[in-house]
């Protein structure tokens, strides 16, 4: 998964504003780095609850860079968050995300506990809980 973050980060490093390092952290392209592997990871591992990812990625590093670059960082983290969403959302359902974690429907059950069915990819429901799933998270009828 980690091919968007670095395909990401390679568009984006050219404009990243040089740092001092004059207290021995991270450098600025070490934190653009870590910020598109933590938002591709969230994606792919979170991406029905991850609302707004472009903005969120955006905010996390737009610091990094000049005015003048701004623009263009905003595009760039956008075309890859889009497609890292299309992506992860479209992969087969195993049962399990690509972090090895168990992928349960969303839904919680009449006696309150948390339906343990595989969801569907569209929206993260089960088949029986799918009318649960908000307007616009209904796959398109074809
Ligand atoms: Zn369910």
């Amino acid at each position: 998964m980690y091919r968007f973050s670095r395909s990401m980060y390679r568009e984006l490093a050219p404009d990243i504003l040089e740092d001092g390092r004059a207290h021995g952290g991270p450098s600025n392209h070490e934190r653009v780095l870590r910020a598109c592997e933590a938002a591709v990871y969230r994606l792919a591992t979170d991406w029905h609850y991850f609302a707004k990812p472009t903005k969120t990625l955006f905010n996390d590093i737009r610091i990094y860079f000049p005015m003048s670059a701004q623009q263009r960082v905003y595009l760039i983290v956008d075309r890859y968050m889009t497609f890292a969403k299309e992506y992860f959302s479209s992969l087969p359902m195993t049962g399990y995300d690509i972090a090895g974690n168990r992928i349960e429907c969303r839904a919680t059950t009449r006696r309150g506990t948390r339906c343990r069915r595989t969801p569907l990819p569209e929206h993260g429901y089960c088949p029986s809980h799918q009318h649960l799933a908000e307007p616009g998270e209904m796959p398109l009828a074809a």
